[in-house]
């Protein structure tokens, strides 16, 4: 398949590619977009056969779910019926990285919700994804444009990488502002529960309404004969190609620790990857060592994550190395990230 690629600019939007991509997306074609979470590959949300493609462009298993994006607050006939708390929550995180989990109508087909009898629903901020999406005239289903299992793409290049000649469009835009899948939450039950943590957070959540909670299997390996509540809990994801090893402690411990594996790596001439902060860098003498900013600022510890992974990969490192956060506020959607990234690889110090 030959992938158009267009770059726009999200403050000088050329009208004419949000135009052909969002026909393309309208005639059941797939077209990658950014959004302010991570980049998502799109197709018609209503349509089974569409929806179908992005299942087989990314390698995807067929009962994880996808997340259906809409550019305006009417969505009566895309669900059977919208909690107050449900309303409440649209009207204070939309748009933004924010999906709702409700009853779906007839008008979603089972393709897009995995057979569930519920959908998940989130308006993005990113004007670029909302501009397509009203081109395209019909809500998007869109899981992130991955391969399945690699980390997300929050860079043009990074869906250029995985999916040309896959895909019929490849629109691109910045960097993503928040670079972490947006936080779910299930509002078919009362109380409503976290399933996946993101950009917004429980105690955000909370100010809406107080017996909202996190799904405490959320932070746990996966446990083989545990159904996970939501579908993409199971699958591994968010993957570099090396394998991974969270240190977790102290920082001066975790420093020290990380130091004493590198060396027995390099001992063995094998090439390691160390993924630290500014506040810690400097204490690496040997390794690639890449910063995902200060711990002081979480927001940029999210938003470069998933782009220091696909780093290491290009790289072709042995193993990765990776110092921990506090699992509070936005640290629980990014330590979420790295168990998984790392397959619960956690060594205590
Ligand atoms: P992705 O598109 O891979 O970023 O992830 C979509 C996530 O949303 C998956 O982990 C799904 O399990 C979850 N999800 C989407 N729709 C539903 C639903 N109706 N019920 C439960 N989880 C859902
Ligand atoms: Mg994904």
């Amino acid at each position: 398949m030959n992938t158009k690629v267009v770059i726009v600019d999200e403050n000088n939007i050329d009208k004419d590619a949000i135009n052909e991509a969002g026909l393309i997306l309208r005639e059941g074609g797939l077209v990658a977009f950014p959004t302010e979470t991570v980049y998502g590959l799109g197709a018609n949300a209503l349509s089974g056969d569409a929806v179908k493609k992005i299942f087989t462009a990314k390698g995807r298993p067929q009962d994880n779910p996808l997340i259906v994006h809409i550019a305006d607050f009417n969505i009566e006939s895309l669900v059977k019926n919208i909690p107050e708390v449900a309303l409440h929550l649209m009207r204070k995180f939309w748009p933004g990285p924010l999906t709702i989990i409700l009853e779906k109508s007839d008008l979603i087909p089972g393709e897009t919700s995995a057979n569930l009898p519920s959908v998940g629903i989130r308006m993005p901020s990113n004007i670029i994804a909302r501009e397509l999406i009203k081109a395209s005239g019909v809500p998007i289903a869109a899981p992130s444009a991955n391969i399945s299992g690699r980390p997300s793409p929050t860079e043009a290049s990074r869906c250029v990488e995985d999916l040309q000649g896959k895909v019929d469009y490849i629109l691109g835009g910045g960097s993503c502002t928040v670079g972490l899948e947006s936080t779910i939450i299930d509002c078919t039950v009362n109380p409503p529960c976290v399933l996946r943590p993101g950009g917004i957070t429980l105690a955000m959540l909370k100010e809406v309404e107080s017996s909202i909670y996190m799904d405490p299997a959320i932070m746990k390996k996966p446990e083989a004969d545990i159904k996970p509540k939501a579908p993409g809990m199971k699958y591994r994801h968010y993957a570099p190609k090396a394998p991974m090893k969270i240190i977790q402690g102290d920082l001066k411990k975790t420093i020290a620790k990380i130091n004493e594996i590198v060396q027995n790596y390099i001992d063995e001439n094998k090439k390691v990857g160390i993924l630290a902060t500014d506040e810690s860098k400097d204490s690496y003498p040997n390794g690639l060592v890449i910063s995902l900013g200060s711990r002081k600022f979480m927001e940029s510890i999210g938003k470069n994550l998933f782009e220091a992974l696909r780093e290491f990969d290009d790289a072709a490192v042995d193993i990765i190395l990776s110092e921990a956060f506090e699992e509070e506020e936005l640290g629980t959607a990014i330590m979420n990230r790295l168990k998984k990234s790392a397959g619960f690889n956690i060594v205590e110090v």
